[in-house]
């Protein structure tokens, strides 16, 4: 509440340091830069481990800010959640993507994507009446649509958190659980979350084969997932080694550098045609 009423205020503070001087304009340019089409958004391929197809691309947002150029994720999403800005992004990047979706689709590509969705959506009630409508908006059925969603949403308040997972999950959209085992840990909540995946995060994956902790918690997370009868996705998979581990495992499905980084609409189309040739 602290930080949200200094946001707030338009008087300078010499207590500020440059960079909270520089978060404040990238606050306040945030709202100007949902109205105006100043997001970006990328597209990141993942594929099924064992056949190598594409099954998917994740969208990851960027800012084309007119002065600090390409800004990424990381320096506007904490300060959207804080200041409520996360909502209408949100509806911004389901919108754009959804629309990109009715173009692959129209040229023959069915590309399903999965979005991230911030804590407070999770909290809104009126927020699968907005995905539904989008969906609809833009002619694409819902499973196309994958949700990734993060344990600490959840545990915000699990109860409003269930209630909204439920009311998506009943109109037709897949659920995903982002970057587990990273939170307060909530194994509990897997048994009530009405979730179809499980992301394991990038800091287990990456480390795997060097580090004989992340290696035995990336086997776990995989054992617990598959119990439940949840599709696993390996994120931040970088290298072929990693990749051949990950299907002695059993994963179910791959992302990271060693397919692609995430790439514009444009170049993400020329690199499917590319492995579609292959
Ligand atoms: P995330 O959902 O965990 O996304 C994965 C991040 O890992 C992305 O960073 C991606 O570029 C990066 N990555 C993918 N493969 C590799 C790899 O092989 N190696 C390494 N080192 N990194 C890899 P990015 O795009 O910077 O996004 C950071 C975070 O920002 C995302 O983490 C997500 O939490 C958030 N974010 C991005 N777009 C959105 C959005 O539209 N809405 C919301 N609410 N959050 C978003
Ligand atoms: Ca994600
Ligand atoms: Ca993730
Ligand atoms: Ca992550």
């Amino acid at each position: 509440a602290a930080k949200r009423a200094r946001l707030g205020t338009s008087v300078y503070e010499p207590g500020l340091d440059q960079h909270s001087a520089a978060q404040l304009t990238v606050i306040s340019d945030l709202r100007r830069a949902i109205d105006h089409g100043e997001l970006v958004l990328h597209y990141q391929p993942k594929a099924d481990l064992r056949t190598g197809t594409v099954c998917g691309a994740e969208v990851l947002c960027r800012w084309q800010h007119p002065r600090l150029g390409l800004l990424g994720p990381d320096r506007f999403i904490p300060a959207a959640e804080e200041t409520g800005l996360i909502e209408p992004l949100t509806q911004y990047v389901l919108d754009h993507a959804l629309e990109q979706c009715r173009t692959w689709h129209a040229g023959g590509w069915d590309v399903p994507i999965s979005v991230n969705v911030g804590a407070q959506c999770l909290q809104d009630p009126t927020f699968p009446d907005q995905v539904e409508r989008l969906l609809k908006d833009h002619g694409r059925p819902p499973d196309v649509l994958t949700l990734e969603i993060t344990e600490s949403a959840i545990i915000a308040d699990p109860h409003r958190a269930t209630d909204v997972l439920t009311r998506l999950r009943e109109l037709g959209v897949r659920l995903s659980i982002d970057d587990f085992g990273t939170g307060y840990s909530s194994i509990a909540y897997l048994r009530t979350m009405p979730v179809h995946e499980m992301k394991i995060d990038r800091s287990f994956t990456t480390n795997m084969r060097s580090d004989s902790s992340s290696g035995a918690i990336t086997r776990s997370l995989l054992g617990l997932a598959h119990n439940l009868e949840l599709e696993v996705v390996a994120e931040g998979v970088e290298d072929e080694e990693t990749w051949t581990a990950l299907a002695a495992l059993g994963c179910d499905i791959v992302q990271g550098y060693c397919l692609s980084k995430p790439l514009p609409a444009d170049e993400f189309a020329v690199w499917l045609r590319n492995r579609m040739l292959d």
